[in-house]
């Protein structure tokens, strides 16, 4: 692809690896999980000390919520924030949260560990461009009607600030189906590991919205080689003020991490299994060469 100078492949197939408050994105597999919106201290902590028990490396939760209706519960801005916070400090979970306005990068950037630009902001060049100049790790979801070359331009915009630190995100596009709320589009794994060395994380939660379907599309994330996952988990998700239908709960999602957990093991068998020469190929370059020739 054209223009991506920054973002493209390398000539080698290093891949990037992101350190986050000593977690290594881009090496093995890292969950971040934790509720859609902060709504209360006391459901952020409990949910954050739940998947910190479960093996999560990171903690999500929105202050800052996009929402269809400008009726819906909006998230609760600054005061969000400062759970968000007030849960890293009893969990040492580093935390994800959106930001939706150019104006407020650079304070919601002192709260949080990486700053997720979500589907609806993703070709917002504005906002990508301060994401670039905050030098914060940037967690960059796929727009829902986006291209792989459109998402892979916009972290463009961000590496172009001076900032390499960027993490992509499926989490579904828009297609002819209904039966579910996207379509988690996981041929974007091994496309983005050709086309770019920086990581490419899963979102099945937003990617499916129906919470049986979460289990089997992060299993699949995991067996196309996914370099992260993201998802939804509220200590009650009946209560939650928003996607209450695709939040899982702690136990579910404790269940969830044992066989993601034993099917990366069972994946880093099969890495290993075509002998010691592919031991110094890094897991970028076995995809790239899966792509011969046919994309620039
Ligand atoms: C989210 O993760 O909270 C979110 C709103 O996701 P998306 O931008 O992918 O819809
Ligand atoms: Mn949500």
């Amino acid at each position: 692809m054209k223009d991506l100078k920054l973002t493209g492949a390398r000539p080698e197939g290093e891949k990037t690896v992101i350190e986050i408050a000593g977690v290594r994105v881009g090496e093995g597999l890292v969950v971040i999980a934790g509720p859609c919106s902060v709504e209360t201290e006391d459901q952020t902590i409990r949910t954050a000390v739940a998947v910190k028990e479960a093996g999560a490396a990171m903690l999500r939760g929105g202050a800052f919520k996009p929402r269809t209706s400008p009726y819906a519960f909006q998230g609760l801005g600054l005061k969000g924030l400062k759970i968000l916070d007030k849960a890293r400090r009893e969990t040492g979970l580093p935390i994800v949260t959106e930001v939706v306005d150019t104006r407020d990068v650079s304070w919601v950037g002192e709260y949080a560990d990486v700053l997720q630009i979500g589907a609806r902001n993703m070709q917002n060049f504005s906002l990508l461009r301060e994401a670039g100049k905050s030098g914060k790790p940037i967690l960059l979801k796929r727009g829902m009607h986006s291209t792989l070359e459109e998402w892979l331009n916009c972290a463009e915009y961000i590496l172009a600030e001076g900032n390499g630190l960027v993490i992509f995100c499926e989490r579904g596009i828009r297609t002819f189906e209904t039966f579910t709320r996207n379509t988690l589009d996981l041929s974007m794994i091994p496309a983005v590991h050709s086309q770019s060395h920086l990581p490419i994380f899963v979102d099945p939660s937003h990617g499916t919205g129906i919470l049986g379907m979460i289990e089997p599309m992060s299993l699949a994330a995991v067996a196309a080689g996914v370099d992260g996952l993201e998802i939804e988990v509220h200590i009650d998700p009946a209560s939650a003020l928003s996607d209450k239908d695709q939040q899982l709960t702690p136990a579910a999602f404790t269940r969830l991490m044992k066989k993601l957990r034993a099917l990366r093991l069972f994946m880093d068998g099969l890495s290993g299994s075509d002998g010691p020469a592919s031991e110094s190929i890094p897991r970028a370059r076995r995809s790239a060469e899966a792509f011969p020739d046919g994309m620039d």
